[in-house]
């Protein structure tokens, strides 16, 4: 449902090349990770599948359309992509139900809908301030999802919640990820995370791809030094 081939793209500042001719397919209904350290190219490679950022080459496909290449470049909003942030963005002074609805073209029936689903219909009324850090990741994940995305982009969702919670909302987000039969591409330094939440990881180092594969793949044959490394299994 989504197909990247030969991405490119370097910063002339500091000349750093954060994706190095970068190739990937995700199918329909899979939860893919980039999992790679601060700096290794994951939020740059995000920000160019949604259009905020412009490779330099390659090709961006999203659905049957091709969204990135030498002569295309549709804008975000024409994407059909959505994103939850990292924390959660949120908008202090709407409540639960105008955040959800903020900036979306569903109607009330849909809007009921999507909140009965992710269990927060209740909370309409209230403000971000006045619910929990577990609440906040449905709102977030409900207001994600109802314009129908053809893929979801998870940047970081789970990093600033502490180890307790952390496992709670681990768990539930994928559970509801997969109940909605979503496509989701996650991008984390969390080696744990990743490992519990995806079908399939591409370890990512300096702008390469270093490995793809299922998370038992990936742990137990790292296809090379860098990745047994980087996964903890060497000294
Ligand atoms: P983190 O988890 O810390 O966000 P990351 O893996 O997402 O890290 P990126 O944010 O994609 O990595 O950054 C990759 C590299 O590109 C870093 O070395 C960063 O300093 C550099 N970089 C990012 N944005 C720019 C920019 N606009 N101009 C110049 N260099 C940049």
């Amino acid at each position: 449902i989504v197909s990247i081939e030969n991405l490119h793209k370097r910063f002339c500042k500091g000349n750093v090349c954060v994706a190095n001719e970068v190739s990937f397919s995700i199918q329909e209904g899979e939860i893919f990770t980039i999992l790679g350290r601060s700096g290794s190219g994951k939020t740059t490679l995000l920000r160019m599948l949604s259009g905020l950022e412009t490779p330099d080459s390659g090709t961006i496909c999203i659905g049957d359309k091709v969204v990135f290449d030498a002569k295309t470049n549709v804008p975000p909003n024409q994407r059909e992509i959505a994103i939850v942030f990292q924390n959660y963005a949120l908008l202090p002074h709407l409540n639960i139900a105008q955040n959800i609805a903020f900036g979306s073209k569903a109607d009330q029936k849909e809007l009921l809908h999507v909140m009965q689903k992710t269990k927060i219909e209740t909370l309409s009324s209230k403000y971000p301030h006045e619910i929990s850090g577990g609440q906040q990741q449905r709102v977030a994940l409900a207001r994600a999802i109802l314009d129908k995305p053809k893929i979801l982009l998870l940047d970081e969702p789970l990093s600033n919640i502490d180890t307790e919670l952390r496992a709670i909302l681990r768990a539930e987000l994928k559970e509801m990820i997969k109940r909605f039969g979503i496509t989701a591409l996650f991008i984390t330094h969390d080696k744990e995370d990743a490992f519990f939440l995806s079908d399939r990881i591409a370890i990512m180092e300096g702008g390469d791809i270093l490995q793809i594969g299922s998370p038992k793949e990936v742990y137990n044959h790292p296809n090379s030094l860098q990745c047994a490394h980087f996964l903890g299994k060497m000294n």
